[in-house]
This record gives C-alpha cells, structure tokens and sequence, in this order.
C-alpha cells in the first residue's frame, strides 16, 4: 500500500521502482517524463527513446486492433551482437584460442520473420540454426546461408532427415548430426556410404549435473536425450572400426532451459570438458564444444537464483564458461575448442511486448447498509448487523468468523425456504461489507491473524483484459512462469489500485495472479484507476520466447496480430512487418469447420426465417452481412 504522503510526492521514478523496469528491462525499456513507458533499444544511447504510446496510436491508425504483440527487431539484433562481443571480449581478455559460434534453437521461436531475421542480422557474427526436427532442419536450409555459421541438427533423425543433412554438409553448410540415442549412428553411416558423403558427428551427453529450475530434467541421469558414458564409448569404438573416428568433432549437452544459477553452469561445463579431453585422448578429431541452452533471462529482475530470474550476468556467464574449459584442457594440452552455445530464451525474449487494452473492472466494495435492521427481520439478519457494529481493530478475529458463521447459516435457511430472497439477498450483503472492512483493517495491521492473510488479496480489483493467456502467456498458465507486466502510460501518477488480471475467455484458469516482486511473487499488481472514455493499456514484457507457438485456440481466440518496428539512430521508428492475426474464419477452419459453406447454409437458415415471414428480405440482407463481417473479422473484442 501507498501512504497519503507518497502518493502526493508520486514520481516516474516511483513507477519505475514499483515495476522494477529498470530491472528486467536490461536497458531496453523506460520509463518518460510524462509517465510513459518507452523502449530504449540502444541502452547506450538512452536519448533515442520511443513512446510506447506513440506507437500503438501507430498501430490503430493503420487499423489494427488490440491485442497486439510488438516486435522491436533492434532488440533482437542487439541481443546476438551482445552475446557476440561478449564472448570475444571476454575471449581476448582470457587469451582464449579457440572462437565462439552462437547458434539460434528454431523451437524457441519458430515464426519465419524471427528466424530471418536472425540470420540475416547475425551473419556478421556466423550466428547459426539449431534444428531439432525434420521441418526445422527443412526452415533451417532455406535460411542459411552463411557457409562458416553452424547448423545443429538435434533430435530424432529419420533417412530423410539424415539424407537431408547429408546433402547440406556436400553443398558446404556446416551441418552436425548430433547423436541423441546410439541407434542414429548406424542410420547416418549408411546413408553416408550410400551417397558418398562424409558427415559431421557430434555426440549428445548426459550429464550428472542438476540444474534447479523448471526444465530441471533436460539433464542428468534421468535426461531422456544424450548417451550415458558407455554408450558414447561404444560410438568412439563403432567409428573407430569403420575408419571414420575424424568425423566425431563435437560434443553437446543441454542443462535445460533457464538455468538460474551460475553454479550449475559451471558445473556442467566442467563435466562435459572432461568428457572433451578423454574424446581427445582417444582419437577423435573434435574441435566444437556445444553447451546447448540455459542461457536465463531475469524476468523479474531480482538478480537471483529464483526460478524466472538469474543469478549472474552475461559476462560472468562467457567468463566462468571460457574459464572453465581453460582450466580443464589446458591441463591436459588440448587445443582449445570452438565454443557453442545454443542460446534461444535470452536471444528473443526482450524483443516481444503484447501489448492489449482494459475492458472493463469489477471491483468488490463495501454495500450500503441501512442503519439499523428493520423491526420485524429474522434474528439471522440481526445477529449479522450485530457484526457489524461491534466490529473493531481489536476483534477481527472474532468477527471474521461470526461473519462466515452467520452468512453459512443465512444460506442454510434460504435453501430450507426459512428466508426470502430479498432477506438473503441482505444478509450476503451485510457479510461482505463486514469481510470488506475487516480487509482494509488488516492492511495496516503489523501482525495480521493466519486466517485474515489472504483477505486483501482476495478482494482486489479484476481488471478484464483483452488476450487471451492460453494463446499469448502458455507458460503463465501451464508451469506458473512470471513475465512483468505493467500499465503503459499514466505513471506519473499513483496506481492506487490492487488487481488481479482475468483474459476474455471466460476459462477460470484465464487469468493472471501472479506478479514479479523483488521479493519473491505478489498476488496483485498496482493499477490506476480506469477513466470513462479512456483507453487503459497494459503490456506483458519478454514475451519472445516460447510463448507463440505453445499457445492454443482455447475458446477459439487466434493468433494475435503482430506488428514488427525498426527504430533508427535518429529516434524515428518505422512499422517494418504487419502480420493480420487470425479471422475468425481462419480459426474454425483450423477446427475443420469450412466458412464457405458455414455461410450457404447459414443462408439457408435466413432463407427459411423469410418463408416464415419472421424477418424480411431486406434484414435477411442485414443479417446476412453481419454474419460475413464476423467471419471475416479479429477473434478478440474490437471497440
Ligand atoms: C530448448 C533447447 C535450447 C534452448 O534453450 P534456451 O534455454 O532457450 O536457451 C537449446 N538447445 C536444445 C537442445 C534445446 O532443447
């Protein structure tokens, strides 16, 4: 809560400490002087700084409707140039030998303009592809063309897969079949011989090092990908006797996804580097060291080791891992290996915003009560206004339960036929003002009773929110992932309410409660108040990764639409890629309903109406255009 004082002192900067922007923002989002939020995408040159606002009266004027996921390519380009330089910074500081090649796992975000645009931005850096199927591999090969960028093929790999990558290595693409299960070996030599082309092997391992966090079965024993030890020295052998131990050149684990602390990072370079030497010691070629992803992002910004955050920065990050692997090979004067990381979480997360508009509160506060109960109300009805009035700082407790008590046994004889409606109606009321009033007490309790914890939460604001979590935020719903989330505009006033997030689809689990805190997790999140007439509009920041694909078509809201920007060093921006969202008759045709005839026969249902003389043609033509335009129209609620 906000005391009196504060509230008339309230700054931007204030805001900026309630959201922790500058935080998670990893320089590339603000806050302005008039209390708006902005996206910085150089953060060395925090002059050049666009309006937030700006760009979504942009975005109507040019008849797109809300929700809508923003796309800020800068970002993206700064985040691998980041990763880049980092790492060769840190290289020559460490006088490291060998080089780094970042690779970009499709799965993370699989949509064409975020692929493309990685490879086109990141050939500079030979920044490559990690496919971990058949039709990522398929996207993969239309993309790049960088002949030094790696491309990582993981996963399963059937004869047309291998044939594929096969074909790849003979046209000069840097392709690595990396071994998942022992079985692909035996497949990708025969293919090798059937068409006389040499592949690139890596091997996949299981590592004993566990990672704390979500994924935390990517590695160690229980990993369903890699090989055990044993079976990666049977590969060495299976090479060894068909002459071709020089193609295994590549070693590659993956700890799992958003690895919070630096520990575990450490740990398992030091595992697998070991496993690097003895490859070494027994003939193989190698030369690649592939530490897959981890990489976390800090999405609520606490620098910690809690699971949406991270404990370290990128440049402890490059330095520990290049440290590491010094410190293990050069013991056993092992050449130093190219360095791999497939980081796909941190490369796209920042580089998202959805962005989506209030539609409507609903807000629980205290009912008027008369003053007294009338002569004649049932003892129910008295005892409850009893409640009321004795009710005290000093008998919470005690009123919290007689109020519950009261209101039970009110509900017991509505169902028994003992009270009206009416009187019902009135004792539910007189409840909730006391349960009301019960909450605002207990806000500026020091020591607040067990029971009476989760009151003010409980009675917060729902703000309605036009999007939908199960196809925008999956990870919100599915595994509880944190994702700041703020007002984008009005911060330079207090948000004085407390509310929780429902989406439009009416589903229970649509909803968010759950909020970044530098503390651990908030139940409710500071609002302002809505003003009629006026557009309220919150964003959900570093959406980039994973969230677009994993969603679904629950209550049949579609793909929003997606606007890409490009900022120039001047500060203008420009819309750069438009992509229309889902019709509504694209989403029923995912569900095989067919909109053609969806219309006919909806006609001929008007048709028959006009027999029946219940409308005219003239409204049959209405009706039926009302129809087409709904069709053709944006699942989500369009003002
Ligand atoms: C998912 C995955 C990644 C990406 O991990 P991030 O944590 O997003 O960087 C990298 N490599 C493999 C093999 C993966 O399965």
């Amino acid at each position: 809560m906000i005391k009196k004082q504060a509230l008339e002192r309230w700054t931007v900067q204030d805001a900026a400490d309630m959201y922790n922007i500058q935080n998670w923002g990893a320089g590339y989002f603000d806050i302005s002087a008039k209390g708006n939020v902005v996206v910085t995408p150089f953060p060395d040159n925090k002059n050049v700084a666009v309006d937030l606002t700006e760009v979504i009266s942009g975005i109507k004027d040019r008849g797109y409707e809300m929700p809508v996921l923003l796309r800020i390519e800068n970002i993206l380009d700064s985040q691998i140039s980041t990763l880049h330089e980092t790492f060769r910074e840190k290289m020559r500081e460490l006088e490291y030998k060998g080089e780094f090649r970042g690779v970009y796992p499709i799965k993370v975000n699989q949509q064409q303009q975020v692929v493309e645009e990685i490879t086109r931005f990141g050939e500079h850096y030979h920044h490559g592809l990690e496919a971990g199927s058949k039709a990522e591999l398929i996207a993969a090969l239309s993309l790049l063309k960088d002949k030094k960028a790696c491309l990582i093929c993981n996963g399963y790999k059937d004869e047309e897969f291998v044939d594929l990558g096969l074909y790849a290595t003979k046209m000069g693409v840097k392709c690595f079949f990396v071994l998942e299960m022992p079985s692909e070996l035996g497949l990708i030599l025969k293919r090798s011989k059937v068409l006389g082309i040499k592949p690139l092997i890596g091997v996949r391992i299981k590592l004993s090092t566990q990672a704390g966090g979500h994924w935390t079965d990517s590695g160690g024993d229980r990993s369903i990908f890699g090989l055990s030890t044993t079976q990666v020295v049977e590969v060495v052998d299976t090479l060894k006797e068909q002459g071709m131990l020089d193609c295994l050149q590549l070693l590659h684990y993956h700890l799992g996804s958003q690895i919070p602390n630096i520990r575990d990072v450490r740990f398992a370079v030091l595992e697998a580097c070991r496993v690097y030497a003895g490859l070494v010691a027994e003939g193989a070629l190698m030369g690649y060291l592939d530490m897959g992803g981890g990489l976390a992002v800090d999405y609520d910004g606490s620098h910690t080791n809690f699971t949406n955050s991270r404990n370290y920065s990128l440049d402890e990050y490059c330095a520990d891992i290049i440290d590491t692997v010094m410190t293990t090979l050069d013991d056993n004067q092992i050449a130093h290996p190219v360095i791999i990381t497939e980081s796909g979480r941190a490369t796209v997360a920042y580089y998202s915003v959805l962005l989506f508009n209030v539609l409507d509160v609903s807000r629980f506060e205290a009912p008027e009560l008369p003053a007294t109960p009338e002569k004649d109300a049932p003892e129910i009805i008295a005892n409850l206004f009893e409640v009321r009035d004795v009710l005290s700082v000093k008998n919470l407790q005690e009123c919290y339960n007689d109020a519950i008590y009261y209101r039970d046994e009110a509900r017991q004889m509505f169902k028994h036929g003992h009270l009206t409606l009416r009187q019902r109606s009135l004792a539910e009321k007189i409840f909730w003002h006391v349960i009301l009033r019960i909450a605002k007490e207990v806000r500026s309790l020091k020591h607040v009773p067990h029971d009476l914890k989760h009151l003010p939460d409980a009675l917060a604001d729902i703000y309605y929110c036009n999007f939908s979590v199960f196809q925008s935020l999956p990870d919100a719903w599915a595994i509880d992932h944190l994702f700041p989330i703020m007002p984008l505009h009005r911060l330079d006033e207090p948000p004085v309410r407390q509310a929780t997030l429902a989406d439009i689809t009416c589903d229970c689990d649509g909803k968010i409660d759950r909020f970044i805190d530098i503390h651990g997790v908030r139940n409710t999140l500071s609002l302002h108040e809505l003003r009629p007439d006026e557009e309220y509009y919150l964003g959900v920041f570093l959406v980039g990764a994973y969230q677009e694909t994993l969603g679904d078509l629950h209550n049949l809201l579609g793909d929003t639409n997606v606007v890409s920007i490009r900022v120039s060093e001047g500060g203008d921006f420009t819309f750069v890629r438009e992509l229309e969202g889902d019709s509504v008759a694209d989403v029923l045709s995912y569900v095989e309903y067919e909109p053609k005839t969806m219309l006919e026969d909806f006609r001929k249902i008007a048709e028959q109406a006009v027999r029946d003389k219940r409308i005219t043609p003239q409204e049959r033509g209405q009706i039926m255009k009302a129809y087409a335009d709904g069709l053709r129209g944006y699942t989500y609620f369009e003002r």
